[in-house]
This record gives C-alpha cells, sequence and structure tokens, in this order.
C-alpha cells in the first residue's frame, strides 16, 4: 500500500487537504455509474412515494417504518416486533452481500453504490454545470474573489443547499405516511423530531459531499480497513499494468526509439479524472475507491494513440503476475467465482432460502398465554377449582377477524371471560380480534373438584376461509391429593 512519507524530521499530524477538481470523462464504467446513481437515487427519493392497497385498516404506503405502533411494511410483508430476526437477516445478508462483492471485484460498493460516492459524485456534476470542467474550475478557484467567483459560489452551495435538503427530507418520509407529512412539515405541523432529523441530515450531506468528499472515504470511513483483510490475490481490483506501461514516454519518444518506452504517455488523463485525486499508476491504495474512471480516462487515450485498451484495467493479483511473465490471464467469469465467492454466495443463498421459507410458514394468527402465578388455583364454593390466564389473540392480518379458542384436554374444564357471565362458560369461545391488533383477555378456567395438576391446551382457530390457527400449552392447577 502506498502512504505519502513525511520529509525527514518533520512530523505531519494534519495534512491540509488537496482539493480534487475531477475531470469529466466518458466511458462503459462512466455509463455504469451514471446508470447506478439514477437508479439508487430514484429508489431513495421516490420509495416513500409507492403505494400499496392494504385494505382499509392498514397504511397504504408500500415501505413505511411505524415506529409508533411497531410495524414495518415492505410492500406486501408486514414485519411485527416478534418477527425481527427477518430484519436481522436480512441486514446479515446486506453484510455478506458486501463480502462476497468485495471478494470479487474488490471495492465495487464505494466505487459505485455507497452513498457518500453516489453524493459526492452529483454534487461534482453540479461543479461542472456552474463552474464548468477541471481547467475552468481551477481558474476560477484560483482567481481572485469578485462578484463571478461570489456569484458562482452562492449558486453552487444553493444547490447543494437544496439537494442536501432533500435528501434529509426524503428520510423522514420513510417513517410515516409521505403525502401527510409533506403537508404537515410544511404547515409547522410535523413533530419537532421530524425538523430536527430533517436539519441534522441537511447540514451532514451539505459538509460530507459538497465539501469534505474523498476524505471521508481515506480518513473517517472504517470499510476500505476492513476490506482490505477481505481482498486476496483472486480479488479483481483496478490495477495499473506497469510492466505494459514503463517506462513512460511520449509517442514521439516511441517512434524515435521503437521499443524504448513503455505504453503509458504519462499524459495523466488518469490522475485527473480521479475523483480523489489518486495516482493508480503508484499501486492499490485506501485512496483508490475502484471507480474504474481513470480505466475510461486511459482507453480513450490509448484508442487516440492506435494502442490496444486495458492499460489501467480490472485485474487480480494472480492475473498480474501470470500476465506479467507473457501468459493469458483468466477468463473474466473465473476470475468472478472462485473458492471464497462461491463460499460467500452459497451462505448468502442459504440465508435468503430460509427467510423465504420462514415467510411462507409464518402464521397470520398466534395465542399466548400467561398464567397467574398467585393465588395458583381458587377453591370455588361448589368444589370447583378456578384458574386464572392472561391470554393474547394476534391478528397479523390487516382486516378485522373472527377466531375461536378451545380448550384441549382438561376433562370437564370450561372457561369464560371478564366480557361473558360465568354461567355462559363453555369449552370454547369466539372473539372478533381487530386488525393489526392484539387482542389481551382474562380468561378463567374451572374444572371439577376431583381435577388434578395437569397440563392442557389453548387452540385458536380463525373460522373465515382463509383459516389458520396455533396452539398455546398451559398448566391447570389443583390440590395434591
Ligand atoms: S491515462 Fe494511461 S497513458 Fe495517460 S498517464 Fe494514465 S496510465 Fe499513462
Ligand atoms: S485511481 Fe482510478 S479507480 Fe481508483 S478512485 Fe481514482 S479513478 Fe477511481
Amino acid at each position: 500500500m502506498h502512504s505519502p512519507e513525511p520529509a525527514p524530521g518533520h512530523l505531519d499530524l494534519y495534512a491540509k487537504r488537496k482539493a480534487v477538481f475531477p475531470k469529466a470523462v466518458d466511458g462503459r464504467f462512466r455509463r455504469f455509474k451514471w446508470l447506478v446513481m439514477v437508479v439508487t437515487l430514484a429508489i431513495y427519493y421516490g420509495t416513500p412515494w409507492l403505494r400499496w392497497d392494504r385494505g382499509p385498516y392498514a397504511p397504504d404506503q408500500a415501505v413505511l417504518l411505524d415506529l409508533g405502533n411497531r410495524r414495518f411494511f415492505m410492500f406486501g410483508i408486514e414485519i411485527w416486533p416478534h418477527e425481527f430476526y427477518f430484519v436481522a437477516g436480512l441486514l446479515i445478508m446486506a453484510g455478506i452481500g458486501l463480502f462476497l462483492v468485495t471478494s470479487a471485484v474488490g471495492r465495487a460498493w464505494c466505487g459505485y453504490s455507497c452513498p457518500q460516492t453516489v453524493w459526492t459524485d452529483l454534487f461534482q456534476h453540479v461543479d461542472r454545470f456552474i463552474d464548468g470542467d477541471r481547467n475552468a474550475q481551477l481558474r476560477l478557484e484560483a482567481a481572485p474573489w469578485g462578484p463571478q467567483k461570489i456569484f458562482k459560489r452562492g449558486l453552487k452551495w444553493t444547490i447543494y443547499l437544496v439537494i442536501s435538503f432533500w435528501t434529509g427530507g426524503a428520510w423522514i418520509m420513510y417513517f410515516a405516511d409521505a403525502p401527510t407529512l409533506t403537508r404537515e412539515f410544511w404547515a409547522g405541523d410535523a413533530a419537532p423530531v421530524a425538523y430536527a432529523t430533517v436539519a441534522v441530515l441537511t447540514a451532514t450531506t451539505f459538509l460530507l459531499g459538497g465539501f469534505m468528499r474523498e476524505q471521508v472515504c481515506v480518513y473517517m470511513c472504517p470499510w476500505p480497513r476492513i476490506q482490505t483483510a477481505m481482498l486476496d490475490e483472486k480479488s479483481l481490483i483496478v490495477t495499473y499494468k506497469d510492466w505494459r506501461g514503463e517506462p513512460r514516454g511520449s509517442v514521439k519518444k516511441a517512434e524515435k526509439n521503437p521499443g524504448a518506452v513503455g505504453d503509458c504517455v504519462d499524459c495523466n488523463q488518469c490522475v485527473n479524472v480521479c475523483p480523489t485525486g489518486y495516482d493508480i499508476r503508484n499501486g492499490p491504495d485506501i485512496q483508490c475507491i475502484t471507480c474504474a474512471l481513470c480505466i475510461d480516462a486511459c482507453d480513450s487515450v490509448m484508442q487516440q494513440i492506435g494502442r490496444p485498451r486495458g492499460l489501467i484495467d480490472y485485474a487480480t493479483l494472480e492475473d498480474c503476475e501470470i500476465e506479467r511473465a507473457g501468459g493469458q490471464p483468466k477468463p473474466i467469469m473465473k476470475a468472478l467465482f472462485h473458492t471464497r465467492t462461491l463460499v460467500y454466495l452459497g451462505v448468502w443463498g442459504a440465508i435468503g432460502l430460509a427467510l423465504l421459507f420462514a415467510l411462507g410458514v409464518r402464521t397470520q394468527i398466534d395465542v399466548s398465554v400467561q398464567k397467574d402465578r398467585n393465588p395458583p388455583f381458587m377453591l370455588m364454593s361448589d368444589g370447583e377449582i378456578r384458574n386464572a390466564y392472561t391470554v393474547k389473540l394476534r391478528n397479523m392480518q390487516t382486516r378485522p377477524r373472527l377466531m375461536q379458542v378451545t380448550l384441549e384436554g382438561l376433562p370437564g374444564g370450561v372457561m369464560w371471560t371478564d366480557e361473558m357471565a360465568r354461567e355462559k362458560a363453555a369449552r370454547e369461545i369466539r372473539v372478533t380480534v381487530a386488525p393489526d391488533q392484539v387482542e389481551v383477555m382474562r380468561v378463567y378456567v374451572v374444572a371439577p373438584s376431583d381435577t388434578t395438576p395437569q397440563s392442557f391446551s389453548f387452540a385458536l382457530k380463525a373460522t373465515d376461509a382463509e383459516g389458520g390457527g396455533d396452539t398455546s400449552e398451559a398448566r391447570f392447577d389443583a390440590p395434591e391429593e
């Protein structure tokens, strides 16, 4: 890894940032970056506005983190607090997915889809739109403050601020009905936490994307340090093929002395387009986020001077050694699918299948029972024995459901609730549970005087055509004989 050497006897605790003014470039990786940028920004800003019909009893926002009611809606799926393992599973899949991508194509996450990269890229396009390309930006930076510079800086920072505000505003839309929250926000009726969140996210986007940019990747983010441990000699990384490029020399020099110089004409285009200002010819470094724009720049130079593309290219360290010795590198698919990526892919797929299975067999209703411990039982005046329970019936659907609770076991036992008369006690009771709610009932169970301590069950069944059910074991306490 390359790191700048301090001058002898000189200790630098803090290096002043050298502003980076990346030049615009075109090419296949730049076009891919455009695509990723448009898709990720469209998903981020647009998702809260997607609607999903769940009937009259549930919100119609496709993706909603309803913290107040402790529900997570995602299109046709509704996650309850007791099902948090789904969220944990998705987070684990995201983590392993990141390992998989890193092991296959290095820091592709950093180079293409990390929010810091996407917003920095967006702000750099704003720079070009207002100030012009790299050379114009350099001239404006060096120019003294005057009306034109003040106007351009003011306009640019205002656009930064609008984008940052929009970014903060989009975030809170995931936590409440987006159209309602927008109206309340502008009317001044939204919760204070909504304004505070937007303010914090506006400020962080403005600073991190507008000004700190590559410093976040190089100095603040822990991910590049973790990633280096995940890369091996089989991972594809952006590489300068020094055995082909060195020694550097101009086209004229190459024409005068054929074979004396390599393919690199030292035009610096690869450095000029780099969003972090790194020179990939110095070797792999934490400063390289693997965006591959230098590949586009160098390919275009090679095309202009009539030499084969790929002086800078995606390559594995293993292939570099083979190429250096004059051999042929492996086909790209072989380079992508090696043992480590296949293991990650297997684990990732297994967790995904397990989650899908759990989703397929999850019940939409369930029952849980908690027995009163003190007193464990009561003797009634007629000699019967009574136990009391708190029974919870959960309806996870967005419509009311009529449910039947039945005693299984406990011969001669009957039950009643606070809402019904003792005389109507039976082995079965019916309750309508409201949509998306848990019905909590006090249930009293009586059994004949000769009943001994034993286990029995509360069986729950939905009475509608969709059906479904659940059972919960319980204990019936009685005097020991
Ligand atoms: S763009 Fe290619 S030719 Fe130009 S300096 Fe970089 S590596 Fe050398
Ligand atoms: S060196 Fe190349 S791949 Fe690395 S960040 Fe700069 S432009 Fe992107």
